[in-house]
């Protein structure tokens, strides 16, 4: 399991070979004594930080040694090496799921995306796990550390339990599943909380003191990052399902206005096939009749759109960010109607300053790259607990 490293050097010296790695990361390539300006660390500390790091494949020496404006020899810097290990992620969706690999930078090498199998809660992660398995054969050169498992609901990643409503899953021990079928460890987390990790650590939040991640497709969620550390409240995450936004649209709580029933995807797509604005629900074929110039499907995305804006400026006023960032297809594949998000969003808002709200950078990968972000949130913050050093 990924937990507390134990016999693997863990304490001080992974907390300084996590400083030392992480100091690379937002900074790199640096020079052995930027290093040691970076995160207040001796030089010969960082100078064996840096061997253990090299030899475990996180860092490798630049190619050719770079003047550092300093008295003396030119030094040679150090960068996070991408060319040995990669990070699998895993997104488990209500209707699609998608696996992928990223390096070190978070970069995505690849990713698939499959129909999510039908059948019990085991036989849906056994499968999906065997999926991977042979998808990861494909790169034989890669070091895989192991498979980050985003998932929707609510997550317990200490005993890697999960439960989703929409699946009808309850206490399912996915991380014992999946590592069982894929002999790696396995690293769950909940999907919001992932993608914000993606955006905190190579996205749009990578230089801001605090930011709030907006998520919407199937469901939607929130997360608040502060001083580059996501927030994670006790027990589950928060939940803004039933946020009141107005309007007519009846929610399974019993109350109407909830905003969860106002824009997820499957909602709006059986409104638009109750109106007779599509035959079957094809979230694509919406938007192109509405870009052919059906009303009913245009006032069904402008009714979410409208929705989506207004929930994003009553958090926005709540949490008092210095950025927001949107991500999930309610918004990176719906560029035809951002502008009426922007503008109930403007018009909602009542804080100064309105214009802080950006896309996640990551459009329509943000599922397997959260997935991934989990796992190498994991390995930047606890490095030895998946690449044990060998002395
Ligand atoms: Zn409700």
């Amino acid at each position: 399991m990924v937990g507390a490293p134990s016999g693997t050097g863990g304490g001080v010296r992974e907390a300084n070979a996590a400083a030392v790695l992480n100091a690379v990361r937002a900074h790199g390539p640096l020079s052995r004594g930027a290093v040691a300006r970076h995160t207040s660390l001796s030089m010969p500390t960082v100078s064996r930080q840096i061997s253990t790091l090299i030899d475990l494949g996180l860092l490798s020496e630049s190619p050719s040694p770079q003047p550092t404006g300093e008295v003396g020899r030119p030094t040679v810097p150090v960068d996070l090496n991408d060319d040995v290990i990669a990070a699998c992620g895993v997104h488990v969706g209500v209707t699609t799921t998608t696996y992928g690999l990223t390096t070190l930078r978070g970069v995505l090498l690849d990713s698939v995306r499959i129909p999510t199998p039908p059948g019990t809660p085991e036989e849906v992660l056994q499968r999906i796990a065997r999926e991977v398995g042979g998808f990861l054969g494909n790169w034989p050169e890669r070091r895989i550390i192991g498979v980050g498992l985003a998932i929707g609901g609510q997550v317990d990643p200490e005993r890697g339990l999960l439960d989703h409503g929409p699946l009808d899953w309850r206490g399912v021990p996915a991380r014992a599943i999946v590592e069982a079928v894929t002999g790696l460890p396995v690293h769950l987390d909940g999907h919001v909380p992932a993608m914000a990790t993606a955006e905190l650590l190579f996205g749009e939040a990578v230089h801001t003191r605090s930011a709030l991640y907006f998520y919407a497709r199937e469901m939607v969620g929130v997360a608040v990052a502060a001083g580059g550390v996501l927030h994670r409240g006790p027990g589950q995450s928060g939940n803004i399902a039933h946020l009141p936004v107005g309007g007519d649209v009846p929610c399974p709580c019993g109350r109407t206005g909830c905003l969860e029933a106002a824009v997820a995807e499957r909602a709006v797509l059986e409104r638009a096939v109750r109106a007779g604005a599509l035959h079957r629900p094809d979230i694509r074929a919406l938007r192109s009749a509405a870009r052919d110039g059906d009303a009913t499907a245009d006032r069904i995305l402008t009714d979410r759109a409208r929705a989506l804006g207004t929930a994003v400026a009553l958090l926005r006023d709540i949490v008092n960010p210095e950025l927001v960032i949107l991500g999930g297809q309610a918004f990176t594949d719906a560029p035809e109607h951002l502008a009426v998000v922007h503008d109930a969003y403007r018009a909602t808002t009542v804080l100064p300053g309105a214009d802080i709200v950006t896309m996640s950078r990551f459009g329509p990968d943000v599922q397997a790259m959260a997935a991934c972000a989990g796992l190498l949130t994991h390995l930047y913050a606890h490095p030895f607990s998946l690449l044990p050093p060998r002395i």
